[in-house]
């Protein structure tokens, strides 16, 4: 019989490098251009991952709550998607910040979380290499995902499961 899990989920990264249209593109398979961005919204997803069916849930938070209520989104979750947008180097420099608040929130546990570069599909106005995301990916100790929510390309889905997989192994 298959089991059954749950697994917290909380995307994070720079308010406007695509986590809601991520989200969505993962859920729906669709891309929706504009979301409002000061939303916070939790989804409920089941996959069956590996023959085990697991329920997901999905915090896509705002990128710009304060201190506290970021504190609490990553108290919640049991696996994070940092994300910052490839075309904005400064959502990139703000990864390390986010997985620093990840170690000193959830420490003394490892925590379990994936790297994604966004908006692939816009390669004209890049910022941040490929080999650049995949050098800090090296240097966390975790997965790196490049894709596009706008095209679909990169495997969105895989990233979520991988992720899933990552919590279940912990
Ligand atoms: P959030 O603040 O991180 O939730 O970002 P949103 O999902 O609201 O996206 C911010 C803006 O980036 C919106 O105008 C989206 O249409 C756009 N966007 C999001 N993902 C992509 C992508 O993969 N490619 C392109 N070209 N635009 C994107
Ligand atoms: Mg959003």
């Amino acid at each position: 019989m298959a089991k059954t899990a749950e697994v917290k989920i909380a995307i994070l990264g720079r308010a406007g490098v695509g986590k809601s249209a991520l989200v969505v593109r993962f859920l729906t398979k669709r891309f929706i251009w504009e979301y409002d961005p000061t939303l916070e919204s939790t989804y409920r997803h089941q996959a069956t991952i590996d023959d085990d069916l697991v329920t997901m849930e999905l915090l896509d938070t705002a990128g710009q709550e304060d201190t506290i209520q970021r504190e609490g989104h990553v108290r919640w979750a049991d696996g994070f998607a940092i994300v910052y947008d490839i075309t904005d180097k400064g959502s990139f420099d703000e990864v390390l910040p986010f997985k620093n608040l990840l170690d000193e929130i959830k420490k003394p546990k490892n925590v379990t979380f994936i790297l994604v570069g966004n908006k692939a599909d816009l390669d004209h106005c890049r910022q941040v290499s490929t080999e650049e995301g995949e050098k800090l990916a090296t240097e966390l100790a975790c997965a790196f995902y490049e894709c596009s929510a706008c095209t679909g390309e990169g495997n969105i889905s895989e990233a979520f499961y991988e992720l899933c997989r990552e919590v279940r192994r912990r």
